[in-house]
């Protein structure tokens, strides 16, 4: 995965697109993110290889966190994103209070922080960016 120095760019300074590091059935084609060791389309055992699963994808539904754990700065968004290759993602909306999120809407990969742990650590992840 590309890392990106701000928490609501899409791309690094250098316009590089932000992926996530999936896999693909050699089968039947079908993707999945998180990577799996068989495909759960088509059943093959020894057919998966790495796939990068690009953005955009459409945002198909999202809630705002009120309550979380004290690591997560309250509120935020999360929601699933369905990305190309029939692959639906789970993950942190970044961006999501300069405007509404609507299902359908545009999502971009981004890479950002997302939590601060106790020992004053941050942790970051993959994010999703309304495109507007
Ligand atoms: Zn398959």
């Amino acid at each position: 995965m590309t890392a990106i120095e701000t928490s609501t760019a899409p791309a690094d300074a250098a316009g590089r697109k932000t992926w996530l590091a999936g896999c693909e059935c050699g089968a039947c084609g079908r993707k999945f993110f998180p990577k799996r060791g068989f495909c759960t389309e088509c059943g093959s055992q020894d057919a998966m290889r790495d796939a990068r699963i690009e953005g955009p994808g459409k945002l198909y539904s999202h809630s705002i966190i009120h309550i979380a754990p004290k690591t997560f700065k309250v509120p935020y968004a999360v929601g699933y994103v369905d990305l190309p290759g029939d692959v639906r993602v789970l993950g942190q909306i970044v961006g999501w209070d300069d405007g509404p999120l609507e299902q359908g809407m545009e999502m971009q990969i981004g890479y950002a922080p997302i939590a601060e742990e106790p020992d004053g650590s941050v942790r970051e992840s993959f994010v999703f960016q309304p495109k507007r």
